[in-house]
């Protein structure tokens, strides 16, 4: 019995490997979005900035061009001015001439005022086209770094699924079955290790007879509360796949006795490498197996 329950634990270390590659691959799209953002919002700044700068500069050229058109009308308004007849056409003259500078006094302000402004955003759009440079390099190596991420847990998820696939052949069909049953059922957690008497998968202490029983590991139990395939993490048997020390520890501190989660245990024995645990944190969260201790409740 002891062997169906290592390869029980085995098969949940796989499906667990799959299901973290899974997610992992199926976050690819997004992460390179999130990769992209700054990226993003860099280029549409650049965008606004140009179009702001074109406006610019065709307000120019028309400011330019009427003041142009000013000066020429000064210059045959000060002509007209000496060969006025009489008071009256001068003074008309003289009206004209008032209007025409207070209109050249306006689009030279306006001018000065583009000017000024122009020249603040050529400096903005040369800073801003350099941290756009820099933000397309990073995004280049943030890409690389996703991509192997996604190609390594292709190659790794395949592993585990030839792995699974050859380990269910050796596991009798209706204990096979019961644990798809209760890994469907529990968001694909069928095993629960028992530590310090405590269900691993609801938190729940199990009654103490229960616990004596499961210590001898000769038949497979379930927890009364959530219902996963119950293993003593203690048991000689299991001990080196799950990395456990073989004595109980004494309860030191708290974060001690907690220790580490089972999945994280898998020894080289368990068909993959371990699924690169470095890998995952570029996406994080991704490590998280969903334990939902006590959700099934
Ligand atoms: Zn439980």
């Amino acid at each position: 019995m002891k062997e169906i329950i290592l390869k029980l634990i085995i098969l949940q270390s796989l499906d667990d490997k799959i299901k973290l590659w899974q997610r992992t691959a199926s976050e690819g799209p997004s992460k390179l979005t999130q990769a992209r953002q700054k990226l993003t919002e860099l280029e549409a700044q650049l965008a606004d900035l140009t179009s702001k700068l074109t406006e610019n500069r065709k307000r120019r050229r028309e400011l330019e061009n009427e003041i142009a058109d000013l000066s020429a009308r000064r210059t045959t308004n000060q002509s007209r001015q000496l060969r006025a007849r009489n008071n009256d056409e001068y003074r008309a003259i003289l009206k004209e001439a008032e209007t025409i500078n207070n209109m050249l006094t306006t689009r030279e302000d306006e001018l000065l005022l583009h000017m000024d402004s122009g020249e603040k955003m050529d400096v903005q759009l040369a800073d801003l086209s350099a941290e756009h440079k820099a933000e397309e390099a990073l995004f280049q190596d943030r890409v690389k770094v996703i991509e192997a991420i996604l190609k390594d847990g292709q190659e790794n998820e395949a592993i585990a699924v030839k792995e699974r696939g050859e380990l269910i052949t050796t596991i009798q069909p209706d204990i096979l079955s019961r644990y798809m049953t209760v890994a469907r059922n529990r968001d694909g957690q069928a095993m629960s290790p028992v530590k310090d008497g405590q269900c691993q998968g609801c938190q729940l202490s199990i009654p103490p007879q229960l616990f004596n029983e499961l210590q001898r590991s000769d038949k497979l139990m379930v927890c009364p509360n959530c219902a996963r395939i119950m293993y003593w993490t203690r048991d000689p048997y299991f001990r080196e796949f799950l990395g456990e020390p073989e004595a109980e520890p004494v309860p030191e501190k708290p974060e001690n006795r907690r220790g580490r989660k089972p999945k994280a245990k898998v020894s080289e024995e368990a068909a993959t490498d371990e699924p690169t645990a470095n890998d995952n944190h570029a996406f994080e969260g991704a490590e998280d197996q969903g334990d939902t201790p006590g959700a099934a409740l």
